[in-house]
């Protein structure tokens, strides 16, 4: 075979031909190899079959470094089947193998003889196994991939012109399971140089896209694949919501079609393929911005790498505040704070805050409170006060504040607010007024109860208003039949809290409506209620047979007798108690009635049980002590403390209460006094008597729960607003008074220690009468009267008949009610001073009686002189009373006063409130006699040195020395006068008056 073979032909072409491979490209960096024969320099040992076939030929490159070649040749011998077989390549990852061959091929038509013989392809083959087989080659084992032709085949001629001709061919095989293969070439009888074979698989290589770093991924197994490769993103970046990023590796190796990416975390933003901190002084909020930003006002940063910056001292943002915005504050408080007053309800009106706090979002808020006299127990408003708009998250600079209590003290302050004022941990900053309300009319009598439906009668009862704003002096019933066509009403007047309306038609349908009345005139109507009287029953119910006229006549006769009686006593009783009377009617088609209902309740005397505790829970309710919370203690009783405190009774809402103790150590005699107070409270149920809500008796302390007056005893109260109040609001609190002892009389209760110490003012400025300690039952007959045979006797408040002889009836109730009337208008002076019990009753004996209080309405003082009439008969009534107090309240004008034209008594005791001015060396002496001293400095100021001075003043002088309380201008007004008057006495000299 080696003569046929033309080796020497290669020697000479070999050395041009590695100086053309060096200029082919570089190596491509997708690409992984796994076979190179040009990058082995020693003997390649392929296997080559049969010998004299294929043969190794070493050469040098141009760098003279050894190149391996393979090089077959046979092309003069026929039948030519030359293998050669590589090394075994192990695959790794790949799936697809590329196989690079270059070689040169000699030309047929260029060599002499060798038409037939010589050809001028070669094939290719693969064989896969796992693992190296032996040195055999076995034809039937490998798959064809190609006959590869030259597509340059070269001459003799072209070698002398160095025209070399190096085909490169390239095939692909896969995709391929086992773990690596054998490549194979069979010679046929061609002139073949085999110059290099390389074969490598492609890769996508690891990049970074996006901000995701994407693997090295080696290619699909088909030409066509795309392999989906996710990529991960980089540190310090997140993926773009529901846009992860991917790629796809390309069979040719290259990352094709990227999706989605990542993006540089909050704080953090895009410098190259990497995410950098934001520096200091800078922020980024969101993953979105691209770019970092310099902090808003009023905020700073001293770290790198924050979303948000943090607010100066004083500053906040708001919840719903981008970082982006400036830092804010609280505004400052609303200016020009004004009010208008309209009775009840309160007009406030202000200018924006000079200092809004930075922000757009300033709202109104108003914090309302109710005041006692004492300015620093406020209390807040709660939710009977209305607020128009609103009471919070005002937009305008108004607000009207509506249902207040008339007689208020009540304090608003309006706070403007932002979007930060509840993060501020600073002062709340707000315009504050302070305002009284006016008198209002009542609010509606919205509860009524059917209490009795006759066929002629109906009897309904109801509750005050719950704002009465005031005294209630009278309740108008207003009623008409349903389905009258003109509506033509009338009506009845109550002055309590029920009442009957009678003459009414039989089986006729009325609707009644209730409204309250006070000095400042009538409330509305409350909600309609109809009531449907009962049937008229027909004689014929009563008489079975209408044939019997013995049994007729004898029915008539006894229902006539029957209302005969009926009608006698209803005469009497009218004239005893109801008070109808025409002359009082406003209106023609009013009439007045006052009802004493037959079966009015009866006060029983709890001493008449045998067992005191029957009686405690006969007429109290036993509560929980568990319901009770005592806050404070306001005051001392006879038994023990007496304490403020709140009662949550389930399902009722809670309620402030005031608290009577029984000290421990007690006595079984002292728990039986102690209950027994509770035992006659119990069975009262009037406006003008303190309410009892219950005893605690089955647990210690023992207690009394009682309704809570706001404020306290009438005496002290009035000591501290001396000369506060008007005549009216002294006369209403009279007839609030009188109105309860006339439910205290009607019921057959005398109190025996009525004085102001004993009344108690809630927070409307309510009298009701309490303390039953002391307290003992009339006799149905009205001459039965009840002696004690000791205990003390209250002398200054009590008539002479039960101070002598100890008969305590109503009427000397009557004598007690005097003296407190005396005690309310003098604001809360100790009656006959500091004379001793035996002067006071000898000076009564011997017929003196008080004098007028300063101011005091000559009508009030006459009515006075009444309760202190000698003879208990001719003393008034309380029912008379409380006529005559609600007549003087509605015509206000009876309560006039000219300055010092008080009427005196006819017999009246020094008066010792004017006193005798030559007893005074100077003006500041005077004053403190008048207990007026606190103004001794506006006197000096004004130069008012002497009492010849003072006695020239009139009431403008008065005034101008700033003293604006006019109870106290009309006190010193009133003693000037007296003074002037004495003077005249004294020197018969002129002074002007
Ligand atoms: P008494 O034992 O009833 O004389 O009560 C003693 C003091 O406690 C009274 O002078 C009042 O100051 C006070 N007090 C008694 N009852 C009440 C009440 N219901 N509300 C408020 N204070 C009361």
């Amino acid at each position: 075979m080696g003569s046929t073979s033309i080796p020497c032909l290669w020697i000479t072409f070999f050395l041009h031909l590695c100086s053309l491979m060096n200029t082919g490209k570089a190596q491509n960096a997708k690409e992984v190899i796994l076979l190179d024969s040009k990058a082995q320099q020693t003997e390649l040992e392929w296997i080559s079959s049969p010998p004299g076939g294929w043969e190794e030929i070493s050469g040098l490159d141009e760098n003279y470094t050894p190149i391996r070649t393979y090089q077959v040749c046979q092309v003069m011998e026929p039948n030519q089947n030359n293998w050669l077989r590589t090394s075994w390549i192990e695959k790794g990852d790949a799936q697809r193998i590329f196989v690079e061959l270059k070689f040169t091929l000699r030309d047929c038509n260029s060599l002499p003889g060798v038409v037939g013989t010589c050809k001028e392809t070669f094939n290719l083959y693969y064989q896969e196994t796992d693992s190296e087989v032996g040195r055999n080659i076995r034809e039937n084992q490998y798959v064809k991939i190609d006959t590869i032709a030259a597509d340059e085949s070269f001459t003799q001629g072209d070698l002398g012109e160095r025209k070399m001709k190096l085909n490169t061919e390239v095939r692909i095989i896969g995709p391929l399971s086992r773990r690596g293969f054998y490549l194979a070439f069979q010679d046929v009888g061609a002139c073949i140089a085999l110059v290099s074979v390389k074969v490598y698989y492609k890769k996508c290589w690891s990049i970074i896209e996006n901000l995701a770093t994407f693997p090295d991924t080696v290619t699909g197994s088909e030409f066509s694949s795309l392999v989906e490769v996710e990529g991960m993103c980089v540190s310090d970046a997140e993926e773009e919501a529901d846009n992860a990023p991917k790629m796809h590796c390309s069979a040719e190796g290259e990352w094709l079609v990227p999706i989605g990416k990542c993006i540089c975390k909050a704080g953090f933003h895009q410098k190259g393929d990497a995410c950098e901190p934001c520096g200091r002084g800078f922020y980024k909020s969101s993953s979105q911005d691209l770019q970092c930003s310099r902090c808003p006002a009023h905020s700073y940063n001293d770290r790198e790498g924050l979303w948000r910056c943090d607010c100066e001292d004083g500053y906040y943002r708001a919840h719903s505040d981008p970082p982006s915005v400036a830092c804010t504050r609280p505004p400052s408080a609303p200016q020009n704070l004004v009010y208008n007053i309209n009775q009840t309800t309160v007009s406030l009106e202000w200018s924006p805050p000079a200092d809004m706090g930075g922000r757009n979002d300033v709202t109104y808020r108003i914090m309302c409170r109710r005041c006692s006299w004492e300015p620093e127990e406020c209390v807040p408003c709660g939710g009977n006060v209305g607020y128009s708009p609103q009471q919070a998250e005002l937009v305008d600079t108004y607000v009207n504040v509506v249902d207040l209590l008339a007689h208020a003290n009540y304090t608003f302050e309006v706070e403007a607010v932002n979007g930060v004022s509840d993060l501020s941990r600073t002062q709340r900053l707000f315009a504050a007024v302070s305002v009284a309300t006016s008198q209002a009319a009542p609010s509606q009598v919205s509860e009524v109860i059917r209490e009795r439906v006759q066929q002629r009668s109906v009897q309904l009862s109801w509750q005050e208003p719950d704002q009465p704003n005031g005294v209630i002096t009278e309740y108008e019933i207003k009623y008409y039949e349903k389905d009258q066509k003109d509506r033509i009403y009338s009506t009845v007047k109550s002055r309590s809290t029920s009442a009957t309306v009678n003459n009414l038609k039989p089986s006729t349908a009325y609707v009644f409506q209730i409204r309250a009345f006070t000095t400042a005139g009538y409330g509305t109507y409350g909600p309609r209620l109809e009531v449907t009287t009962k049937e008229e029953a027909s004689a014929s119910t009563i008489v079975s047979s209408e044939q019997n006229p013995v049994i007729i006549i004898a029915v008539v006769a006894v229902a006539g007798t029957i209302i005969l009686v009926f009608m006698v006593f209803g005469f009497i009783i009218g004239r005893r108690h109801c008070g109808y009377s025409k002359a009082d009617q406003e209106g023609d088609e009013e009439l007045y009635f006052q009802f004493k209902f037959p079966g009015t309740k009866t006060y029983i005397d709890p001493e008449t049980y045998e067992d005191p505790n029957r009686a405690v829970h006969q007429f109290a309710k036993e509560l929980d002590a568990s319901c009770i919370k005592i806050e404070r203690v306001i005051g001392a009783g006879e038994f023990g403390e007496v304490c403020s405190g709140r009662m949550k009774l389930p399902g009722k809402r809670d309620t402030s209460v005031a608290v009577k103790t029984l000290k421990v150590g007690y006595s079984e005699k002292q728990r039986r006094d102690f209950l027994c107070e509770a035992s006659i409270m119990g069975q009262f149920d009037h406006p003008n008597v303190v309410h009892l809500e219950g005893v605690v008796t089955r647990g210690k302390p023992v207690m009394i729960v009682i309704e809570y007056m706001e404020n306290g005893s009438l005496d002290a109260f009035l000591r501290k607003h001396d000369g506060q109040f008007t005549v009216i609001q002294l006369v209403g609190m009279l007839r609030g008074i009188a109105a309860g002892m006339r439910y205290l009389s009607d019921m057959g209760y005398v109190h025996r220690d009525l004085a102001a110490r004993n009344i108690l003012v809630n927070s409307n400025l309510v009298c009701k009468v309490s303390d039953f300690g002391l307290s003992r039952v009339i006799d149905d007959d009205p001459e039965a009267v009840y002696t004690t045979t000791g205990g003390k006797i209250p002398v200054r408040w009590t008539a002479m008949e039960a101070i002598q002889y100890r008969k305590f009836t109503s009427a000397s109730d009557v004598w007690s009610y005097g003296i407190v009337m005396w005690e309310v208008m003098s604001y809360g002076e100790r009656p006959y001073w500091d004379m001793s019990n035996q002067d006071v009753i000898k000076a009564i004996e011997e017929g003196y009686r008080l004098p007028a209080p300063m101011d005091c309405p000559p009508g009030l003082h006459q009515l006075m002189l009444d309760c202190w009439q000698k003879d208990r008969a001719d003393r008034p009534k309380f029912d008379q009373i409380v006529g005559i107090l609600d007549k003087m309240i509605r015509n206000p004008n009876t309560l006039k006063t000219p300055l010092g034209t008080c009427t005196r008594p006819i017999s009246p005791l020094l008066d010792q409130s004017t006193p005798d001015f030559t007893s005074f060396r100077s003006v500041g002496e005077w004053l403190e006699a008048i207990k007026m001293e606190r103004y001794k400095d506006n006197f000096t100021a004004e130069g008012y040195s002497s009492l010849e001075s003072v006695a020239r003043m009139s009431i403008e002088d008065v005034m101008s020395l700033g003293i604006t309380l006019v109870g106290h201008q009309k006190k010193i007004m009133s003693n000037i006068q007296t003074m002037r008057a004495q003077m005249l006495n004294l020197h018969g000299t002129g002074i002007q008056v």
